[in-house]
């Protein structure tokens, strides 16, 4: 039996055209997509596609269109074997991310892709990325799928989705997840890290549609000036802040900043560390200068990248305002994001 794969075009460069009168890249319609690769119909898949009516660049991308995406995948859950996700690569690691905590016990591949160049340039780097990732997204091993996560792949490595970040603008290699091992190598052979990837379970997809929104990320920087901290603390209707904060974890030890930390804490702000690092952990309490925000609440957030809290924020906030829960949701790994 043929795989069934769908592909959901959200837009990216990978499905753009240059305006012929501004030089702009636009996103442009799915079926110039197809006709650009004619070896998609050489597929031993059966493909599928949705394509956004309106496609986008990512950089506009909205928890509303997450939503969207999550819808998609529900209504053809049990039709396909699984899911490919065109998308810009400048948002997709949130996207990822965002995807990965509102499928939960999600046990078929949704694997994100997209590319640096248009699909109908010469150099695309769009062509083997689509392909690749539709082949994963096939991929089965006595019956069931070998991947059974949101993932990412993007020139000849696929990620956990939650552990990416994309750190390069000019190279066809975009992607990193500095805190995860690579989840399959695309050589001559696809080398599957099976010890990496998740486990397959029975347990029934649950789709989550509810997200608040209302968090701000407050990055730390020698010279900050105590109004800005303060005004973002103070900002109405924020019920989070991610702190990034230096190495692994850390952060001014003056009092007038330990004091407005202390005091949105205590006025229910969630706020939680994340290091600017692109590698490693926050350990609060390793030294003297993130003891401090252990001891008046702030939340370690281990190895979670910046995209991945944004996510599970937004998803954990959305999903109940118990104070407790949310600190015991935030401190669990539930979707691989964290080391623990
Ligand atoms: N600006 C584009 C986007 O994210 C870049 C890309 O597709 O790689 O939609």
């Amino acid at each position: 039996m043929k795989s069934k794969v769908l592909l959901i075009y959200t837009g990216g460069t990978i499905g753009m055209m240059q305006d012929p009168q501004t030089g702009q890249l636009k996103p442009f319609d799915f079926k110039h997509l197809t006709q650009q690769i004619p070896e998609l119909n050489k597929f031993d898949v059966e493909l599928s596609a949705v394509s956004f009516e309106k496609p986008i660049d990512s950089s506009d991308m909205q928890p509303i269109i997450w939503v969207e995406i999550v819808e998609i995948i529900k209504k053809n859950y049990s039709k396909v074997d699984g899911f490919v996700i065109l998308h810009g690569s400048d948002t997709m690691s949130y996207t990822a991310s965002a995807l990965s905590f509102m499928l939960e016990n999600l046990n078929k591949p949704v694997i994100l892709t997209g590319s640096q160049l248009p699909i109908g340039t010469i150099r695309t780097d769009g062509k083997e990325n689509l392909i690749t990732a539709i082949e994963i997204a096939a991929a089965k091993e006595k019956g069931k799928p070998i991947v059974s996560e949101v993932c990412i792949y993007f020139e000849y490595q696929l990620y956990r989705g939650n552990r990416t970040h994309k750190f390069n603008a000019e190279h066809f290699q975009a992607f990193q997840s500095p805190n995860y091992p690579v989840l399959v190598e695309a050589g001559v052979h696809l080398k599957y890290n099976l010890s990496a990837l998740k486990k397959t379970d029975t347990k029934n997809l649950i789709v989550h549609t509810s997200l608040n929104p209302n968090i701000v990320i407050l990055k730390l920087f020698p010279g900050i000036t105590q109004n800005v901290v303060d005004s973002i603390l103070n900002l109405a209707n924020i019920n989070a802040v991610i702190l990034e904060t230096f190495g692994s974890g850390n952060a001014s030890t003056k009092k007038a900043f330990v004091d407005s930390i202390k005091k949105a804490v205590d006025r229910g702000i969630v706020i939680l560390n994340v290091t600017q690092c692109n590698a490693g952990a926050v350990e609060q309490g390793k030294y003297e200068t993130s003891a401090m925000l252990e001891k008046i609440g702030v939340i370690g957030g281990g190895d979670m990248t910046t995209e991945a809290a944004v996510a599970k924020l937004m998803y954990v906030l959305g999903t109940t305002n118990e104070k407790k829960k949310i600190v015991k949701l935030l401190k669990s790994d539930l979707r691989g994001e964290v080391s623990l």
